[in-house]
């Protein structure tokens, strides 16, 4: 049932709704509800996620809903399809969902969940000005994709004066020789804002001991913690 009073809240397009567990990172393996919304400014080519703006969106592959919705309607068809304290949180995934400000601000108001946003990392201003808002930030390194290159200096700034215990960085990896630089260019950085920590993720989701072991190296040199955990939702075959 749509509130009537959610006229006034931005309107945006979603991609898919469904809820599985986290696949990534720190908090890989917990229960979440995944809003994916739909827009991506960058272009990765190794992306596998269908983030285009479509006429509408399902739930778990099942109910469809048309788009645009905003914050209001998308609290509304949580609530008719999952029972919240069943889950760790809700993730605001994309995409890239820095791309809506306004709304994740009104859905985190509204929110019976605690609320864990995915995000690129593209925009670190943009990212400072909603971390208040959420419980939770997953902030990806892109090491071969632009803006990066220009703003990891910036994005790594921004970071830091993030709480370490609601914020961390995945690195994403390609399998070539370009990845060593990556992760030196990387480490030098971690250490200069003294973040001690990065979740290393090879885009071709292989893992090579001797790679891994290297690149573990070199962070280690920086002090920082670097571990190694693929994408378990492409290993089990699970969303
Ligand atoms: S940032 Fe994410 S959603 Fe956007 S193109 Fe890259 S991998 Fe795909």
């Amino acid at each position: 049932m749509i509130n009537n009073n959610n006229f006034n809240l931005q309107p945006i397009s979603i991609a898919e709704v469904f809820d599985s567990i986290q696949g990534e990172g720190k908090y890989v393996g917990v229960k979440q509800i995944f809003v994916r919304v739909a827009g991506c400014p960058l272009e990765c080519d190794y992306c596998d996620t269908d983030y285009t703006v479509k006429d509408s969106f399902n739930v778990n592959g099942m109910a469809f809903y048309k788009n645009p919705a905003n914050a209001g309607h998308i609290f509304d068809i949580l609530s008719a399809h999952f029972f919240f304290a069943e889950y760790h949180s809700i993730s605001i995934t994309g995409g890239e969902p820095l791309l809506y400000p306004v709304f994740l601000r009104e859905f985190s108001e509204i929110s019976p969940a605690k609320l864990f946003l995915e995000t690129s990392g593209y925009d670190p201003a943009g990212i400072l000005d909603i971390a208040p808002y959420f419980d939770f930030l997953s902030i990806d390194l892109k090491t071969d994709i632009e803006p990066f290159g220009r703003h990891a200096d910036e994005l790594l700034a921004a970071a830091a004066l993030l709480p370490p215990e609601k914020m961390y960085l995945k690195m994403a990896l390609r399998p070539d020789t370009k990845a060593d630089e990556s992760v030196k260019t990387a480490a030098g950085l971690f250490e200069k804002h003294n973040i001690k920590e990065v979740w290393l993720q090879p885009v071709d989701n292989i893992f090579n001991p001797e790679k891994t072991a290297g690149w573990q190296s070199i962070f280690r040199q920086y002090g920082v913690d670097a571990r190694f955990v693929p994408q378990i939702h492409k290993f089990l075959k699970i969303r």
